[in-house]
């Protein structure tokens, strides 16, 4: 079984003619609601292809919460550890412009109250594979890693990116990283920066202490490296639509397939596939694939 633990936001979409400056009023279109969050999207993208998933994140006692709950459910991903209370549901104020950009304010709200406590044993318990990212605290983060139980495995996305400490980055099995992640866990910016090697990136990435790592390429697919080496996973040509919570539906497939017990290479080109599959629709969540029409994807 997959346990996500992460956030729950709902993603609240305005389309504008341009993005208001500052003290400036502009007038949008319809507003448009999304679940979203990748503790969320991971939780729906892994339970759509088949997996028995909870997920463990904190909502809000309103709307939002309930919109969550109820996506969660419906895609089938098991919520008793979805707690409620705190803070308001987690959102992400998002003015898109006509072409595309976007403009977004997170207020991270009931994601920010998930705390250590709420990191209890009796639901890690009963999860193969506990698949983790960076919306919620550090410190609960770093709480999960300890109460990993014996023989556990351990996935993480770090993003948002940011540092992490030596006994988070030891569970990591893999650290899942897309180009972005790579550059700012390596520090770029520093004299001549990471450069555009990401074979390079991924064992440098691997020296920073984690067990294995994936780094995600887009419409170029992935790497993996461990102590054997870096691998290429293939990637599946597809005309993508939206790449938005590609990397999701990817590290969510990754966990599952490892947690069934594949090698790293294996679940990362099964994971590869839902990742091409889940770019080929509009939206994160609604975007996700089954295992049957990932199947179909090459046919
Ligand atoms: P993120 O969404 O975190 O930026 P990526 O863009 O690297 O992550 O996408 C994650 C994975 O999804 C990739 O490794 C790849 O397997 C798949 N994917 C993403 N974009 C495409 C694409 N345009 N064509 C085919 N596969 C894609």
């Amino acid at each position: 079984d997959l346990l996500v633990v992460g956030s729950a936001n709902a993603d609240l979409v305005v389309g504008v003619e341009r993005r208001p400056g500052a003290g400036e009023t502009v007038l949008g279109g319809d507003l448009a609601v999304h679940p979203g969050g990748k503790g969320a999207n991971q939780a729906v993208a892994a339970a759509r292809l088949g997996a028995r998933t909870a997920l463990l994140a904190r909502v809000g006692d309103d709307g939002h919460g309930k919109l969550l709950r109820d996506s969660l459910r419906s895609a089938g991903v098991d919520t008793a550890a979805v707690l409620t209370g705190g803070a308001p549901t987690g959102v992400a104020l998002i003015t898109v412009d006509p072409s595309g950009d976007n403009s977004i304010v997170v207020s991270p709200g009931a994601n920010a109250r998930l705390t250590e406590g709420d990191v209890r044993a009796e639901v890690l318990g009963a999860a193969r594979v506990v698949s983790a990212q960076l919306e919620i605290p550090p410190a609960t983060v770093a709480a999960v890693v300890r109460a990993l139980p014996e023989g556990t495995r351990f996935v993480l996305n770090p993003s948002p990116p940011r540092p992490l400490p030596a006994e988070v980055l030891a569970a990591c099995d893999p650290l899942v990283v897309n180009e972005h992640e790579a550059r700012v866990l390596l520090g770029d910016g520093e004299t001549g920066g990471t450069g555009d090697d990401p074979a390079g990136w991924a064992r440098r990435l691997l020296a920073l202490g984690p067990r294995s790592v994936v780094v995600t390429l887009g419409a170029k697919g992935a790497l993996v490296c461990d102590a054997s080496g870096v691998r290429a996973v293939p990637s599946v040509a597809v005309d993508a639509v939206d790449t938005t919570g590609a990397g999701d539906a990817f590290t969510a497939a990754l966990a599952w397939r490892l947690g069934a017990g594949e090698e790293l290479s294996v679940a990362a080109a099964y994971a590869a596939r839902v990742g091409a599959a889940a770019v080929t629709r509009r939206g994160a969540q609604e975007s996700y694939p089954t295992a049957a029409e990932v199947a179909a994807l090459d046919a």
